[in-house]
């Protein structure tokens, strides 16, 4: 028996090779790209520029996945988590987040992670396995679906995930996904195999549509793995969760470190091609008397001076199982403070989608403790 080929495993490219593999004009690639994700095709049926014959053939060895989410829940900021069922019973979230009418998608990469943060809850559910790019590009076509179906009512406030440094003034359709931020379950640099054909779909201009400026990739400091992505993707967005200014800390709350130390870390950022104004966005997870005091934010500055930076300041969602405790709302403003007196460009999270386990560290999908 043969296996048929899921057509969202592959890049535009990739799926030129797999019909000219049988014997196909080249064209028809491009043909088929556009029916799946401009038109959202489920089938070859749909695609009436395509002979019938050829349909038939196609389905006869190739096929179009899509996801269903499971459960939709909103949170009264109007945070949205979706838990899509994999095909082999495992399960992941993403967490759609609208901010001032526009957007942001976060999604997951892996079914669990294996980079173990200690703060994480994600982290302690181990590694079950990487999500393929279809299901990857899948939960930004699930939500999009549902966008249009039930598009959110404008929120108003500002304070949030990402802010839009490329301001353009334009409204966005209330249905349209602006940014995409890989900060979901998951390390994205320990799947680049499947991550970095996603985004190639996600960018592509017969694809997904997405603007590579509005692509962000999140790592916990894969050192190796930042420098394939600078070189296979240019020009996508690079934010690091850096959570600690010392490797004493660094190396226990984040085994990361212990391989690819902080040194290292902040050359591979240094390093990273980002073009014209960008900066590397430097995630900080604060945990309240550990890495929260002006010291802290006196070495954090010292350690991403010289490279084009901003800073995410995130206040520890707290869960159960975990010692950490969330900063207190003085620690946080005066570490907030201290960064933006000195020219810093900082955020300090509001905790989104708290009330739903959507907020940053709280996704799990479906998975039990091993
Ligand atoms: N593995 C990637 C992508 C996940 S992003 C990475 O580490 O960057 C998820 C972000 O949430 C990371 O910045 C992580 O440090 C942060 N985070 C994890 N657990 C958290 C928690 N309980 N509270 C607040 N932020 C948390």
């Amino acid at each position: 028996m043969t296996t048929k080929t899921d057509l969202k495993n592959l890049t535009l490219p990739a799926l030129e090779q797999f019909l000219q593999g049988q014997g196909k004009e080249r064209f028809r690639a491009l043909q088929v790209f556009k029916w799946i994700y401009q038109q959202d095709a489920y089938s070859f049926d749909e695609m009436t520029n395509i002979s019938k014959a050829l349909r038939k053939e196609l389905d006869e060895t190739a096929f179009i996945s899509n996801l269903e989410p499971e459960a939709v829940e909103q949170g009264n900021d109007g945070t949205r988590k979706y838990l899509f069922p994999l095909a082999d019973g495992n399960s992941v979230e993403s967490v759609l987040i609208p901010i001032e009418g526009r957007n942001t998608l976060c999604i997951s990469s892996q079914v669990g992670c294996a980079m173990a943060c200690e703060f994480c809850l994600t982290g302690t559910f181990k590694l079950t396995r990487n999500l393929t790019t279809a299901e990857i590009v899948n939960q930004i076509m699930a939500v999009r679906r549902d966008l249009i179906r039930n598009p959110p009512a404008l929120s108003l406030d500002a304070a949030g995930i990402i802010d839009d440094e490329d301001d353009d003034d334009q409204a966005d359709s209330p249905a349209a996904i602006r940014n995409i931020v890989l900060m979901g379950m998951g390390e994205p640099l320990h799947n680049l195999d499947n991550v970095i054909p996603a985004i190639q779909i996600m960018i592509d201009g017969n694809g997904l549509q997405l603007s590579n400026r509005r692509v962000t990739v999140s790592t916990c400091g894969l050192v190796p793995e930042m420098g394939r992505l600078g070189r296979e993707i240019p020009n996508v967005n690079l934010a690091v969760s850096l959570n600690a200014t010392t490797d004493e800390l660094r190396n226990r709350i984040m085994p990361v470190n212990r391989s690819y130390p902080l040194k290292e870390l902040l050359k591979a950022c240094k390093e990273f091609p980002l073009p014209g104004r960008r900066k590397v966005t430097f995630e900080y997870v604060m945990l309240g008397g550990v890495n929260d005091t002006l010291d802290d934010a006196k070495r954090l500055l010292k350690l991403i001076s010289d490279i084009p930076n901003k800073v995410n300041l995130i206040p520890f969602n707290e869960h159960e199982g975990c010692e950490f405790k969330a900063p207190t709302r003085k620690s946080i403003d005066a570490f907030h403070k201290y960064l933006i007196d000195r020219h810093v460009t900082v955020i300090t999270r509001d905790s989104r989608g708290g009330d739903i386990s959507a907020a940053c560290g709280q996704l799990k999908g479906k998975l039990e403790k091993k």
